[in-house]
């Protein structure tokens, strides 16, 4: 790997003086059992028995699990979620190392973007500074200051996030920032101004919460409008993207909660800066917010890796608790654990931190419900679940959920859910759930919205079978006696067999070929993932088993709706017709034989 324009003097000087057991060891703890040979949990995957070995006179690790290696750049790169060159420049000024560029190096376009990001956030970082002072010690800052103290914040809580005061006066910080030294030019890009009118600042008489990276620099702000509010001022305003800043992967309070978020393996969602603040005070420092926006996958991503368990902290309203339908599926896709905390006894959690102190908000905390429950309770609320049409709905309203799921075992235990809460017939719920698209249809109902999108690959019960048959393609030639490619709905797992098949028969069936053969870089991404994390080394005997009488189960299934729907319509009047209908029951009988035999 090249280290952009740092040059080869200094990546040697960042690998030799950065202490790779120390380092590690902030994230996992390390125990001796050699001269300078150190073991732990990998920080990586989950594990409970130390498979994770640094070895410090060689300054490499390895993983004897999930066979992640390398040294510290790469630890410290898949660990934060870092870039090459970012990494090097933070371990740099960890050891007070000064960077030494390339000989003949010129600033590239990259470089210069580099630069021109690291001014706005030097811009910002003095801006936040200078409303954290208005706020703290002048007396057109005290009605914020009052504000934030009445919520319940504490003095220390308030230095820690940096919070501050936007002057009414609009004219003020361009003034102020002109008096230092930056250009007008400049200043009119950096999004602390009004486009309109360049003088103007973008926040005004606001109570002021700087965002931070991860590496605890200001990068943008939001901006709460402060009691009494007139009702054409938005309640919260955001900067808005910029070089140094990215909504989508930015949460607020991520850069406070990154070492619980690792130490506790999970995460608090919530929908505010507010709320996040009042959870650190209450010491559940795990909790962070995204900027006016959805959860996104950006996040999740930033997420994964750190936490196990997401819990959901969203407001109670509607729009709160689509909000909380949305991430749940977006977690579970990720493999997430997923809780949602239901507040009691107060309308956010700065609230009830008032009104009853941390200990109270940490019970809210420990009881959240887990997100099946919720589910099903919210849609006993949506739907009439006594009528059968009810039943239906909730019931399809259900299945992405089940389809999000990552274990076959959880998506069963989960059907088992909801058979249970609305007292349903086991055998329609299945039928209906592998038939679930034609079952939506059915209803016709206005649920299109929690569909799918068809782009994404996604693990379902087709993929699985045909990822377990790649991690031993000798059981291909079984396979392909029972199934064919016609048997597949999803169109991944027809790709994929058709790939097998076409190496199959060119005599070709290796792993290599079969990743050829799919030429849909997604696709071949996932099979890459799923065999290196060796999902389906142990057991895959039995997925392959179980995937093919599923497969037949739903082609019966299919099979069989078509016949039902042809017996409803045929009105037998003539002999011929009466003849058909008696060929039609007895196939239909045949079926029905073959699926109790394939149950
Ligand atoms: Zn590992």
């Amino acid at each position: 790997m090249a280290g952009g324009y740092i040059s080869n003097e200094t990546i040697d000087a960042i690998l030799n003086t950065t202490d790779i057991v120390a380092t590690v060891g902030e994230y996992t703890k390390l125990e001796r059992r050699g001269p300078n040979d150190w073991w732990g949990c990998c920080p990586f995957h989950g594990e409970k028995t130390a498979s994770f070995h640094v070895d410090g006179d060689k300054k490499f690790y390895h993983c004897f699990g999930c066979h992640k290696g390398g040294n510290v750049v790469s630890f410290i790169m898949e660990m934060e979620k870092l870039s090459y060159v970012d990494t090097l420049e933070m371990l740099a000024k960890k050891s007070g190392i000064q960077i030494k560029y390339q000989d003949g190096y010129k600033p590239d376009s990259n470089r210069t973007k580099f630069d021109e990001a690291e001014k706005y956030i030097e811009l910002y970082e003095r801006t936040a500074s200078m409303f954290h002072y208005f706020l703290m010690e002048t007396e057109p800052g005290k009605k914020a200051l009052e504000y934030v103290t009445k919520r319940g914040l504490t003095k220390e809580t308030i230095q820690k996030f940096k919070l501050g005061y936007a002057p009414a006066d609009r004219k003020w910080l361009f003034h102020f920032l002109r008096s230092k030294n930056f250009s007008a030019e400049f200043l009119a890009k950096s999004g602390l101004f009004s486009q309109k009118y360049p003088e103007y600042s973008f926040f005004s008489d606001r109570l002021m919460f700087p965002i931070f990276n991860r590496k605890d620099q200001v990068v943008a702000f939001g901006g709460r409008v402060l009691p009494p509010a007139s009702e054409d001022q938005r309640k919260y305003l955001n900067s808005g993207d910029m070089l140094q800043f990215k909504k989508r992967e930015t949460l607020f309070g991520f850069n406070f909660a990154k070492k619980s978020i690792r130490e506790n393996k999970k995460i608090i969602f919530c929908e505010g800066n507010m709320d996040v603040i009042a959870y650190h005070q209450c010491g559940l420092d795990f909790a962070v917010a995204t900027l006016g926006t959805a959860m996104t996958e950006e996040h999740v991503n930033m997420i994964r890796g750190f936490a196990d368990t997401v819990l959901l902290s969203f407001d109670s309203d509607s729009a709160g608790q689509k909000a909380t339908v949305k991430a749940i599926l977006l977690c579970r896709k990720a493999g997430l654990q997923v809780k949602v905390i239901v507040l009691s006894g107060g309308k956010d959690p700065a609230e009830i931190m008032l009104k009853f102190g941390a200990e109270v908000l940490k019970k809210n905390v420990d009881d959240a419900r887990l997100d099946s429950a919720f589910l099903l309770s919210k849609l006993a609320k949506d739907y009439p679940v006594e009528t059968a049409d009810g039943k239906t709905k909730a019931a399809l309203e259900f299945f992405p959920y089940i389809d999000s799921l990552q274990s076959d075992i959880q998506k069963e235990s989960c059907l088992e859910q909801l058979v249970q809460a609305f007292n349903l017939n086991p055998e329609a719920v299945r039928r209906d759930f592998n038939n679930r698209e034609q079952a939506r249809e059915r209803v016709g109902s206005s649920q299109s919205t929690v569909k799918q999108p068809v782009r994404e690959v996604k693990l379902n019960s087709e993929l699985r079978v045909l990822l377990a048959v790649i991690a031993d393609l000798s059981q291909f030639a079984k396979v392909r006696n029972e199934i064919s490619v016609n048997d597949f709905d999803d169109p991944a797992a027809k790709s994929i067999f058709i790939a097998l098949e076409e190496c199959f028969r060119a005599d070709d069936l290796t792993f290599v070929s079969v990743l050829n053969h799919c030429n849909d870089k997604e696709l071949q991404q996932l099979i890459t993932k799923v065999i290196e994390a060796k999902e389906f080394s142990k057991n895959e005997n039995q997925i392959v088993q179980d995937g093919i009488r599923l497969i037949k189960r739903k082609k019966l299934e299919k099979q069989r709706e078509k016949l039902m729907n042809r017996i409803r319509q045929l009105k037998p009047a003539t002999v011929q017709e009466q003849q058909l209908m008696q060929e039609l029951l007895a196939e239909k009988m045949n079926i029905d034989r073959k699926l109790n035999s394939t149950m």
